[in-house]
């Protein structure tokens, strides 16, 4: 098979999967979809994101979601609110934002500060305009396999194994971490593409073993490093989801380097599945725009 050029072949090492490449390519989709939906819809598609504090991660995070819908043809809202804001407020705000036809989609940046209960925030959200697929109806949807806004990084993994491997029906696929966020949303997509999934976590036994059998191996626990090269099933491909901070930087929960000499395919931390993260998040925000006006969904995965 052709692969992508965000696919990079190396001799003697897996190839490494560019998920920054791969995100500017679906970005300019999006952008693409984005300019054809603005002129059914008489307006761009608008995602709203809140942020609640100052946590200098979310921050960032914000920052960047706007400047890439902003970039790819949409209009973004932002709502920033004190620390000090009560849950009854912040669900008030969300309601809003539900009632508001002018807007598609709807982020609430986490963490939230201890005081809000973040389940009941999310709940509030509309799941029309669930971009990051976290309510109990998105959920409930994904595990039935009827449409609705999936999350947002497990369908950037999906995706890139996808354009690594092709049809992935009947691989062997291990998620290791099972998350709300993103372990149990990840293999539930996996099983979506027929493979016999796996889901690992805390307390799975000999996970090393357990990962030896993957063709496709999702880390997703936030253990540095915690994955080592002799883990890995030669040929595989190998997501890695972690983000741990370390004296260096940024680190995965791979170890990039031995890992490469088994791996066929594999994610580096940075630059791997973090910017298609919020290329999803565009993605299901067109999605959103269109679906609630009952407009085709613009096909930006397919191919
Ligand atoms: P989480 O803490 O909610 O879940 C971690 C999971 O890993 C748990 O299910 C736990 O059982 C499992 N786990 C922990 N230690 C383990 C071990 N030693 N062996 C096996 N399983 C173990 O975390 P999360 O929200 O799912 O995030 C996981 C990682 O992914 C974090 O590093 C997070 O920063 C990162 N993340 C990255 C992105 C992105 O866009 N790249 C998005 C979300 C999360």
């Amino acid at each position: 098979m052709t692969r992508p050029a965000f696919i990079r072949p190396r001799e003697g090492l897996a190839a490494i999967i560019d998920g920054k490449a791969a995100a500017a390519a679906i970005d300019a989709r999006v952008a693409q979809g984005a300019q054809a939906l603005a002129g059914q819809l008489g307006r761009k598609p608008c995602l709203a994101v809140v942020l609640v504090g100052d946590d200098p991660a979310s921050d960032v995070y914000v920052r960047n979601k706007v400047r890439r819908t902003e970039a790819a043809g949409m209009t973004s809202l932002e709502h920033r609110r004190p620390a000090s804001l009560s849950e009854a407020d912040l669900i008030a705000l969300v309601k809003t934002l539900n009632a508001d036809d002018g807007v598609d989609g709807i982020l609430v940046q986490m963490p939230l500060p201890a005081h809000i209960d973040a389940r009941r925030v999310v709940e509030a959200i509309d799941p029309a305009k669930d971009v990051d697929g976290l309510t109990a109806a998105s959920a409930g949807r994904l595990v039935l396999g009827a449409p609705g806004l999936r999350p947002c990084t497990p369908t950037g993994c999906v995706w890139l194994a996808r354009q690594a491997l092709g049809d992935l029906s009947g691989l062997n696929a291990v998620v290791i971490g099972r998350s709300i966020l993103v372990g149990k949303p990840a293999a539930l997509l996996l099983l979506e593409q027929n493979c016999t999934v796996t889901l690992a976590h805390s307390r799975t036994r000999d996970l090393a073993g357990l990962c030896r059998s993957a063709d496709i191996l999702v880390a997703a626990a936030g253990r540095a490093e915690m994955v080592r090269g002799d883990w890995i099933k030669p040929g595989a491909c190998v997501l890695d989801v972690g983000i741990n901070r370390g004296e260096t930087g940024l680190i995965g929960d791979v170890a990039f380097e031995e890992a490469s000499r088994h791996a066929g395919f594999i994610t580096p931390v940075p630059g791997g599945i973090g910017p298609m993260t919020i290329a999803m998040l565009l993605v299901n925000t067109l999605d959103a725009a269109a679906a609630r006006r009952d407009l085709a969904r613009p096909d930006i995965l397919s191919g």
